[in-house]
């Protein structure tokens, strides 16, 4: 085997970006390799903590079982481990030493080839299932926010209102932003939706936490697409609102 420390990541062919799983998982073996001046995969001659050999005194290098957790992404599920060792220089640079490490199936990949794993281990999704979840919480996002803001103006609507929103907006005035926002998931009114009815709407097991952390991630997006949504339609309205009637609403000064 060669020696690689962090080669090529394997990257999601559809959009390039990395799960938040497999970003986590790259800081854990990052930050556990850290000082290490060199990596070898595979078993090194010689090693105390290193496989024994077969009949005919090769090193054994396939995994064997094991319940400890991995050395380097710290993982506590039981599976095949490998070794793989690192360069650790002595004090004041003089020498140094091999030091052995049992690493799990997925690190072993990572390291040797740069590929990252494909499944969550926590979750049990893969990148596919949890990027449609994701892309579903913003999809739900969107269309709630758009919707609320459809409820926040009718056709008695003083035009004073659509001049202070539009301005609001534009200077960023918290006042404005205070007087009207979309339901989020906090449930405060009856009818409104929680983080709980999000996850049934996912699919996902709410009381399960081993899906916590999709369903904070699931969260974010669904309250960034809802608040993007809401504004943007509402922005949209009021210069609509503003235009029908001649004027032009980005030169005009409400508060003056
Ligand atoms: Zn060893
Ligand atoms: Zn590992």
């Amino acid at each position: 085997m060669k020696t690689t420390h962090g080669a090529e990541m394997n990257q999601r062919p559809w959009s390039g970006e990395l799960a938040s799983f497999q970003r986590a998982f790259i800081a854990r073996v990052t930050e556990s390799l850290d000082g290490a001046e060199r990596v070898w995969v595979g078993p090194i001659d010689g090693c105390a903590d290193c496989p024994t050999r077969d009949a005919d005194g090769e090193l054994l290098d396939e995994g064997r079982f094991s319940w400890s957790s991995c050395d380097t992404c710290g993982s506590e599920f039981g599976g095949s481990r490998y070794a793989v060792h690192v360069w650790v220089s002595g004090m004041s640079g003089s020498g140094g030493s091999w030091e052995h490490l049992d690493v799990c199936t997925d690190c072993l990949c990572y390291l040797a080839n740069g590929t990252l794993p494909d499944t969550d281990a926590e979750s049990g999704l893969t990148v596919r299932e949890i990027e449609s979840v994701l892309l579903e919480a913003e999809r739900l996002g969107a269309d709630r926010g758009h919707a609320a803001a459809t409820w926040a103006y009718d056709g008695n609507t003083p035009e004073e209102w659509y001049r202070i929103t539009l301005q609001g907006i534009e200077d960023g005035d918290p006042a404005v932003y205070d007087s009207m926002s979309p339901a989020g998931l906090s449930g405060e009114w009856s009818g409104d939706p929680t983080d709980r009815d999000l996850a049934r709407e996912l699919g996902l097991e709410w009381s399960d936490t081993r899906n916590a952390h999709i369903l904070d991630e699931a969260a974010t997006r669904y309250l960034e697409a809802e608040s993007e949504a809401f504004w943007s339609h509402i922005e949209s309205v009021c210069r609509r609102a503003l235009d029908d009637d001649g004027r032009a609403p980005t030169h005009m000064r409400v508060y003056e």
